[in-house]
């Protein structure tokens, strides 16, 4: 049995449980929460899950911060298109699809002397 295949986690809290066995009668006591827990580790394989469990969670974290970036990119965006309100010529514009894609999108335009208005494509 390979060391990482005989990690025994407590059911209770996840605290890695020391001094498996691969013994399923033996009782291992969790340092944290001090729940019995049974010494699981020959049929638990644990060798299976966790590797590509976790890059994976990462990978996902690494595209959401991303898409947020884009977002916020967006609404920033500066367009020469002149304010009716104040006869500003650039003013902040983001555009956002409402329906399906075939239906075209509405472009918000936001004026810094508050005006806002918006054309659909
Ligand atoms: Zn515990
Ligand atoms: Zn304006």
């Amino acid at each position: 049995m390979s060391v990482i295949g005989s990690l025994v986690f407590c059911t209770d809290c996840g605290n890695l449980l020391d001094g498996s066995t691969g013994n399923e009668k033996t009782i291992l006591v969790c340092d944290v929460c001090g729940a019995s827990c049974r010494d699981t580790s020959s049929k638990v394989v644990v060798t299976e899950s966790k590797p590509t469990a976790f890059p994976s969670a990462l990978r996902a974290k690494r595209s959401e911060v991303q898409m947020l970036t884009e977002a916020d990119m967006e609404t920033d965006a500066v367009i020469k298109q002149s304010c009716e309100k104040c006869g500003r010529e650039e003013v902040r514009y983001y555009t956002q699809q409402l329906r399906s894609a075939d239906e075209g999108s509405t472009v918000f335009y936001t004026c810094e002397c508050g005006h806002k208005w918006n054309t659909n494509n």
